[in-house]
């Protein structure tokens, strides 16, 4: 009998489940995958390593202030030695035909940039901000509503309740509309994948959360993104807990009502493990796929109504050379091929991404052991890929479509970093059937559940599921996002524990 069990090893689990352990709890950690992390975990091939699911990370500078809460509740939880290397500033450039912006941090420098570089907006980027400020107010709102202890989220809704109201329901294409130059409302609205979902979909305060917590600077972990999991483990086994790998939960056991444990199968063998709480880190599709189809209809009704977001084609590039000297930056790239930022990838085997990211990690992280690399992410609608989806087998057909949609992205990347293309020695693509086997997300999606106005209001994604004893954690409770999905676990944790939510005061 374990105090917890949770189910999944991404930053929402371990944050979980290293929480718990710092109350003295004994918490089973169950991972699908030979490796932990989730979309934290890297890669190898040959010389190079990869990362799947952080480029750069929020809420980690030094500040005293939220801009720093992240790196407080790392070293609390971990060993203390996870650090973290800023990015150069400018860290984020966007590229349009013919023009090239650099988003700076804090708040104060980007207004600047963009008022020296559009002198004749200043009223729309002064309102701009005003917005983003007055939507993260309101997001906050929200977010206590949904996940909070119910007199937190009363004295939030008493400040807040208005405004939470008035913006939840306004996407960034409604907050874009004021803004009359084509190329300043594509710098301002450019980021989107950093959350997944276009203009038109995404909701104006997720858009103001996410960028907002940049202000703080942007930053990689040292060692690489493997190092969230290699510093939390050990707090968890260092109070009896244990995470195993390869070990998949095939169903959450409810008994009289309430969640009591789960039956994973391990290298061919079942089991069952019980425990007095069950925290879900899989997201609200697979966690309502593995409870009996009998319990809570309600909960399933309100699921069904909210969709898997958009996929991902990622291409994983090694160099052999001094990639700087040709030019690469530890700067992230965001190239669009017009000033309409709204379109997304619908043919990738007809037509070059509109939208590329593209980010140079060996640069980002002074501890890199490897040769040079380039991350190169293109957002794409998981329709492109469903005749495969769910075919157990990769298929000949499948292969052909990948190698194709691959040389066009090398191709795409090529022209658009010149110099740094004969230097390429290896490249490997990853698409929406790479995401779905290897953190089992459904449908391929980057970030879970589709990111929109609906999604911020659903009941469905409260860390209190309407099952007593399972609660949900991550990025499908608190958004997309390292920092996000991180918070995700801590609230599940704290919602078991109730003396955790002081530390989130850190
Ligand atoms: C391409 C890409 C780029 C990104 N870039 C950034 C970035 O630069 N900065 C940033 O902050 N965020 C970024 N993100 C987002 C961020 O990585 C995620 O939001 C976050 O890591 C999600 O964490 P999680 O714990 O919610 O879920 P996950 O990391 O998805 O973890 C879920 C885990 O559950 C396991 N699992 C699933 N089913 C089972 C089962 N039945 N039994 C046992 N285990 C199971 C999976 O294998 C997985 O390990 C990016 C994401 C992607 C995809």
């Amino acid at each position: 009998m374990w105090d917890a069990i949770v189910v999944g090893s991404g930053i929402g689990g371990l944050a979980a489940a290293a929480a718990l352990a710092k109350r003295s709890k004994r918490v089973l950690l169950l991972e699908q995958h030979t490796v932990p992390g989730g979309q934290t975990q890297t890669f190898r091939r040959q010389g190079w390593v990869f990362a799947t699911g952080v480029h750069y990370v929020s809420g980690v500078g030094p500040q005293e202030g939220p801009e720093g809460q992240f790196r407080r509740l790392l070293e609390w939880l971990g060993d203390g030695s996870l650090r973290f290397a800023p990015c150069v500033n400018p860290y984020d450039i966007v590229h349009l035909p013919g023009f090239e912006f650099g988003i700076p941090h804090p708040e104060a420098a980007y207004r600047a940039a963009l008022h020296g570089r559009f002198p004749g907006e200043g009223a729309a980027i002064d309102d701009w901000f005003h917005a983003c400020h007055e939507a993260r107010k309101a997001g906050m709102a929200l977010m206590a509503s949904h996940d909070l202890p119910a007199w937190i989220a009363w004295g939030f809704r008493l400040l807040r309740g208005r405004q939470a109201d008035r913006w939840s329901r306004h996407t960034l294409a409604d907050q874009l509309a004021d803004i009359a130059d084509p190329r300043l409302h594509a710098v301002l609205g450019a980021r989107w994948a950093d959350y997944g979902a276009p203009p038109t979909t995404a909701p104006f305060i997720e858009h103001a959360l996410v960028t907002g917590a940049y202000d703080g600077g942007a930053y990689y972990p040292v060692g690489g993104p493997a190092r969230f999991a290699e510093s939390l483990l050990p707090t968890v086994r260092a109070a009896g807990g244990e995470c195993r790998l390869g070990a998949e939960v095939r169903q959450i056991l409810v008994e009289n009502e309430r969640a009591v444990g789960v039956e994973v199968v391990e290298g061919g063998s079942r089991a069952i493990e019980r425990a007095e709480h069950v925290i879900s880190d899989i997201g609200l599709a697979n966690t309502l796929a593995r409870l009996d189809a009998l319990v809570a209809p309600a909960w399933r009704e309100q699921a069904s109504r909210l969709a898997p977001g958009l996929g991902y084609v990622a291409l994983y590039i090694g160099f052999e050379g001094d990639i700087s000297g040709a030019g690469a930056t530890s700067a992230n790239h965001w190239i669009y091929d017009s000033e309409d930022i709204d379109r997304v990838w619908r043919q990738p085997a007809d037509e070059d991404a509109p939208g590329l990211f593209i980010s140079f990690p060996s640069l980002k992280d002074p501890a890199w052991k490897g040769s040079p690399t380039a991350e190169v992410l293109a957002v794409v609608d998981r329709a492109a890929f469903a005749t495969w989806l769910d075919e157990p087998q990769l298929s000949n057909d499948y292969a052909a479509f990948k190698d194709w949609v691959t040389q066009r992205l090398l191709g795409q990347f090529n022209r658009h970093f010149p110099t740094l293309a004969p230097m390429v020695r290896f490249y490997e693509a990853a698409t929406p059937l790479t995401q779905r086997r290897f953190v089992r997300a459904v449908g391929g999606s980057m970030y879970g559940v589709e990111m929109s106005v609906e999604r911020q209001s659903s009941d469905a994604l409260r860390l209190r599921t309407p099952v007593p004893g399972l609660l949900l954690a991550g990025q499908d409770v608190t958004g997309p996002g390292v920092q996000a999905a991180f918070m995700g676990g801590l609230m599940a944790a704290a919602t078991v524990e109730p003396a955790l939510w002081r530390q989130l005061g850190r």
